[in-house]
């Protein structure tokens, strides 16, 4: 059966038309799924129950079932691995940041995946290494997120305030699944989430990037790196293929003049691969000039034995080496290390989660 959320809003807005139903029952429909976290159209009071009925025939709006939830850093840190059917499972994590004094979060992000598996390959990447299974439909990847702000809502607090698409996949690699999911977190009817609150991190994928420069949104924009030259950029993701870094520079540029954003520049930290001072500096030099933000990831030593995570020394040196060119850096705080909930190694502990199972917490 068809997921609600796999059609767009106007999609729903044209099938209600067409079973001779008021346009504001699409409305009505969004306000129980995204504001009072409605898993069955039985829930929604306001409708008719034919029209209940009907809604339960054509559509199913289920969640995805929770496999496994385990938490870190006392709780700031959730991951949840989700169940996609078919033997497939998804993981998606909450990271609260800056709590009051009463322990409110001031920033609640939540990392999503877009495709089980990545046909990308590179060799740093847990996901990577697994190949490429498949992509996830609209609905999802919005479940992921849904997943987080059921409990949200339950709970009084842990308001969901940035998404960030660094999860499993490629997420411009599925352009369709990820636009039609940016369209129902940030639409009014929607989870109504701000525009600027969303981060798309892609590869460089540069007709994916052109693409969603002309969609009149304003997300974030990050392109993961990884080296200052193209030889080692290659090395390191082998589908790289033809594209250059003066190429993911220039579509950096465009991004820049049609969005009004600053792009971000990933760069995965690897010990003696791509961590030397005159490698930060050859990078500095490639980027000067155009408003970016590098964001340094030590390695998290999941992919393989053959690449290893820099000290903190050589991590602080290439920082250093970078301001002092004159490039804006920082390097990502890592959260949910223990629980293998950082960015870009959920795969390999999905399917060990498969084999063994891992430990429920609460
Ligand atoms: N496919 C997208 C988004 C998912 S990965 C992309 O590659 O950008 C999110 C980020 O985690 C990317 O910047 C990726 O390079 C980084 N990453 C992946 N595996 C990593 C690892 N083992 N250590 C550190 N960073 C990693
Ligand atoms: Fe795919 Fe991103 Fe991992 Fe590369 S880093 S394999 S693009 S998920």
């Amino acid at each position: 059966m068809r997921h609600l959320l796999d059609l767009s809003y106007e999609e729903i807005e044209a099938e209600f038309a067409s079973w001779g139903e008021p346009r504001y029952r699409a409305k009505q429909v969004f306000d129980w799924v995204f504001r009072h976290g409605a898993t069955e159209f039985d829930a929604m009071t306001n409708l008719t129950p034919a029209l209940r009925a009907r809604l339960a025939e054509a559509f199913t709006i289920a969640p995805l079932p929770v496999l496994a939830e385990r938490r870190a850093d006392d709780g700031a840190t959730v991951k949840a691995l989700l169940d996609l059917g078919g033997g497939d499972a998804v993981e998606t994590v909450r990271m609260d940041y800056d709590p009051d004094e009463d322990g409110a979060p001031d920033r609640v992000t939540v990392c999503i995946s877009t495709q089980v598996g990545c046909a990308m390959g590179c060799r740093f990447c847990a996901t990577g290494l697994q190949g490429f299974t498949r992509n996830l439909s609209p609905a999802e990847i919005v479940a992921q997120v849904l997943h987080f702000s059921r409990a949200s809502l339950a709970a009084g607090t842990h308001r969901i305030t940035n998404i960030v698409f660094m999860g499993m996949g490629e997420p411009l690699a599925n352009y369709a699944g990820t636009i039609a999911a940016i369209r129902w977190l940030t639409r009014p009817e929607g989870l109504g989430l701000r525009q600027r609150g969303i981060t798309v991190s892609t590869v460089g994928v540069i007709r994916g990037i052109e693409r969603l420069a002309e969609e009149g949104l304003q997300i974030g924009l990050t392109i993961s790196l990884h080296a200052p030259d193209d030889e080692l950029r290659r090395n390191l993701i082998p589908t790289a293929g033809g594209t250059t870094i003066d190429q993911l520079i220039e579509a950096a540029r465009m991004y820049i003049d049609r969005c009004g954003r600053r792009v971000t520049f990933a760069y995965a930290l690897l010990d003696r691969v791509n961590d030397e001072p005159e490698q930060a500096r050859a990078l500095a030099r490639r980027i000067r000039g155009i408003q970016a933000h590098v964001n340094l990831i030590p390695y998290n030593p999941t992919a393989g034995p053959d690449l290893r995570r820099p000290n903190i020394g050589r991590v602080r040196a290439f920082l250093r080496e970078l301001q002092a060119a004159g490039a804006n850096a920082t390097v990502r705080i890592e959260r949910g290390v223990e629980i293998a909930a950082a960015c870009g190694q959920l795969r390999t502990d999905v399917q060990r989660a498969q084999t063994r199972p891992i430990a429920l917490v609460e």
